[in-house]
């Protein structure tokens, strides 16, 4: 079987990819057994499988998160390996059911082009750090990025200030 790392890397990169995929190696790389072992079945579908959680209920495999009306100031971390990936201040409600950003904290996230949905390039965002598929980048947010980083409540944990 083709493994997945080799698939994209013959994609290309996204206009706006802030981190290098092709080829890339992640500081935090482990096996499908360890990330089974450190993850719920939720997390492992989407964070190593690129599963997304259902809009509003963010609900997947039995699992929910609670982040979609998360209001309090704080950082949103990687599931899979703890990296801050999101501040409170970059987070709005657009109305998709998924908690959205405008942006991420510098460095911590990489994009590269999904074409999972046949003839539709979307932009998928992951962890820096591990690699882990968080969601996708639409270019309809707010400013001043004009962007929407749609991201799965289930990918993330949430630290308050
Ligand atoms: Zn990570």
């Amino acid at each position: 079987m083709i493994s997945r790392r080799a698939f994209v890397a013959g994609l290309g990169l996204a206009p706006f990819a802030t981190t290098a995929w092709a080829g890339q190696q992640f500081e935090i790389e482990l096996t499908e057994a360890e990330w089974r072992e450190r993850l719920t079945p939720a997390q492992f579908a989407i964070l190593r499988d690129h599963a997304t959680e259902r809009a509003y209920t963010n609900e997947h495999l039995g699992e929910r998160s609670a982040l979609l009306n998360e209001e309090r100031a704080g950082t949103y971390t990687c599931a899979g390996c703890d990296l801050p990936i999101y501040r409170s201040e970059t987070k709005y409600d657009s109305r998709t059911g998924w908690p959205s950003f405008w942006d991420a904290i510098e460095g911590a996230v990489g994009t590269k082009d999904d074409y999972r949905l046949l003839f539709i390039r979307r932009t998928e965002v992951h962890c820096a750090r591990c690699g882990g598929h968080l969601g996708h980048i639409f270019e309809d947010g707010p400013a001043p990025t004009g962007l929407r980083h749609c991201i799965n409540g289930l990918a993330m944990n949430f630290i308050p200030d």
